[in-house]
């Protein structure tokens, strides 16, 4: 069983922000931000396109009911970040949504530089 799930099924404590039927919400423990929290679906898929649309619903509800909660700490904003796959970062092979409060002039998150790439090509794939 992977750590998601032990965690969700609470064989490994973790700090739960939120639970419902669906979903556990509880907080990173390499923290980007303060409040940093991943929202995982308790039953195990490996990547977001996985997931039934049900169950997809179910995730971006408790990810707006997380915040809800977040907004304690009183953030001035919130990054919404999902690695799907070991090139984009995945390190746990369980769906997770990052939730990263942001602070006014922090820099827990940075998008990479622009690339040049030839976005008719790109297009030219996607649509064929
Ligand atoms: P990712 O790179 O998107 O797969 O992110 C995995 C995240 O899980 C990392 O930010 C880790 O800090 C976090 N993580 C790993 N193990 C635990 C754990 N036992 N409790 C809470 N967060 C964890
Ligand atoms: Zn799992």
């Amino acid at each position: 069983m992977c750590i998601f799930c032990k965690i969700a099924n609470k064989e490994i404590p973790s700090k739960i922000v939120y639970e419902d039927p669906y979903v556990i919400a509880f907080l990173d423990i390499n923290p980007r931000s303060k409040g940093h929290t991943l929202v995982v679906p308790k039953k195990h898929y490996k990547t977001l396109d996985e997931m039934p649309d049900e169950e997809l619903c179910h995730l971006i509800k408790g990810v707006k009911e997380t915040i809800k909660i977040l907004k304690k700490l009183n953030f001035d904003g919130y990054n919404i970040v999902n690695n799907n796959g070991k090139a984009a970062g995945q390190e746990i092979d369980h769906v997770h949504i990052h939730i990263i409060p942001r602070y006014e002039g922090d820099e827990a998150v940075k998008f990479g530089e622009v690339k040049d790439i030839d976005l008719d090509e790109v297009y030219k794939i996607i649509k064929s």
